[in-house]
């Protein structure tokens, strides 16, 4: 039997660009209610998205590098 989590890291970066089939994301998304693990992995990727978009148009906020930073730790 497949990991779930495994599964739902696999649908991690359709479901951050909204390229997931509705019937995907609901699955990850349930997922994701029940998983800590993988919802923290999911807030991780979307800061670290947000963050390479700021740097290509602005300097990195220090606010936004505690939270990156803080984050990286609960990991
Ligand atoms: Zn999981």
């Amino acid at each position: 039997m497949k990991d779930p989590c495994a599964h739902c890291e696999e649908m991690m970066q359709p479901y951050l660009d909204h390229t997931l089939s509705e019937e995907e994301r609901i699955e990850a998304e349930h997922h994701l209610d029940g998983c800590d693990w993988c919802r923290r992995r999911y807030r991780f990727e979307e800061s670290l998205r947000v963050y390479v978009r700021q740097v290509v148009t602005e300097p990195m906020p220090a606010d936004l590098k505690a939270k990156l930073s803080s984050l990286r730790l609960e990991l």
